[in-house]
């Protein structure tokens, strides 16, 4: 998960092979085969349940850090909303996630999760269709991220090399990471393996280049099925994304962090104003020299994605200088005003009843929190636990 993270929930972190340390587990074989027999019966609910879904499931997450900007829309938004007519699928806002590395900065939360709501819905995340819900909502992950933990191997995470960049990061000195560095950072990839396994995901948005993200999932999976004997847990598999990067207005990637965003839900004057900041071609010194749309570090790249139909007589206006770059820019701004323009209607059509957001939020929490219930049950089966339940 873009996100999973991709940046704004941490889905699109880096995770190590554990395939390797599969077969490693060691069980008692007559505890084994008792587990084994005790879950025939389980195998069959499981593939029950399966059933009921016409549909694979997708699972897909971010965390919430505030009011989402283009790069969120281009990165993830867009392909959600090609999924959620193919998909059984599932949009989840990590808020847990957003506490394994910003526990002391709790202020901000229920506000940002209000805040990304709007963003999806306004975006056309479609709350009957798709099911949007709070990871803390759903109390059962919590408890499969514990069960779960039980049976990953401690040098599963330590391997985790996100953890060591965010450690450098976090930290400027070893001294520092001790503190900061938490139990739950070190465990959020079993957690997002339990927000993946809740809702027995099938599919879960990755980029091209980030297939491996997922295989930490897959091999906890794996080795619970394998332990207990059961087909459980689906391996999740990746949904390949095309993201394209959107530069900030820097130049540099796109990012809240980065002060460089342009957020989807930035009134037409704030557009302006930031727009008008984006780096050009930094050769152009005059109004009257010719610009070179191949140096042109943000509002060319960003025309092309904005007004393709459009390009040419950029190029053309750019290279005769008969176009300075402020009324270029201005010109862009009012293409990337327009294309927000239902986004930013839809938001203030939201927000006129300030429950709306927590209806759509206490539907979909019922709905997800119901799945994950029956998922959890099954687990508690396996694992012995039912019968205190
Ligand atoms: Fe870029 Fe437009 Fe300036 Fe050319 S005129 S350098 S395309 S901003």
């Amino acid at each position: 998960m873009r996100s999973i993270v991709n940046a704004p929930c941490g889905w699109s972190r880096s995770l190590v092979s554990h395939r390797s340390a599969l077969n490693s587990t060691c069980f008692s074989s007559t505890a084994s085969l008792a587990v084994h027999a005790n879950n025939r019966r389980l195998r069959k609910e499981s593939s029950d349940l399966t059933a009921t879904a016409t549909k694979t499931r997708i699972m897909s997450g971010m965390r919430p850090t505030g009011r989402l900007h283009l790069g969120h829309y281009f990165g993830a938004l867009l392909n959600w909303l090609e999924y959620q007519d193919k998909y059984d699928s599932y949009f989840s806002i990590v808020d847990w996630h957003a506490l394994t590395t910003k526990y002391q900065d709790v202020k901000g939360i229920g506000g940002n999760i209000r805040e990304i709501a709007l963003d999806w819905l306004s975006v056309g995340i479609e709350p009957e269709v798709s099911t949007i819900y709070v990871q803390s909502a759903i109390p059962e992950i919590a408890e499969l991220h514990l069960l779960l933990s039980m049976i990953t191997p401690q040098n599963w995470v330590e391997r985790e090399p996100t953890l060591k960049d965010m450690v450098k990061m976090l930290a400027a000195d070893e001294g520092e990471a001790k503190e900061k560095v938490t139990y739950g950072l070190l465990g959020y990839p079993v957690l997002m393996t339990a927000d993946i396994l809740a809702f027995r995901a099938g599919l879960v948005p990755v980029g091209k280049d980030q297939e491996s993200h997922l295989e930490f999932a897959r091999d906890v999976a794996k080795r619970f099925n394998y332990i207990y004997g059961v087909e459980y847990f689906p391996e999740p598999q990746p949904k390949f994304t095309s993201t394209p990067l959107l530069k900030g207005l820097d130049g540099q990637k796109m990012g809240k962090s980065y002060n460089n965003d342009v957020k989807l839900a930035d009134t037409p004057e704030d557009t302006l104003k930031k727009v008008k900041q984006a780096i050009t071609d930094r050769t152009r010194i005059a109004r009257a020299d010719p610009g070179h749309t191949d140096l042109c570090e943000v509002p060319w790249p960003l025309y092309k994605i904005f007004a393709a139909d459009i390009l040419p007589q950029v190029k053309t206006e750019c290279e005769s200088a008969t176009i300075g770059c402020v009324d270029c820019k201005t010109r862009l701004a009012g293409v990337i005003n327009e294309f927000l323009r239902p986004v930013r209607e839809k938001r203030a059509e939201l927000t006129k009843d300030p429950q709306t957001v927590e209806k759509i939020l206490a539907y979909g929490n019922a709905k997800a929190r119901k799945v994950a219930q029956e998922t959890l049950n099954g687990v508690r089966d396996i694992m012995g636990l039912s019968r205190w339940v």
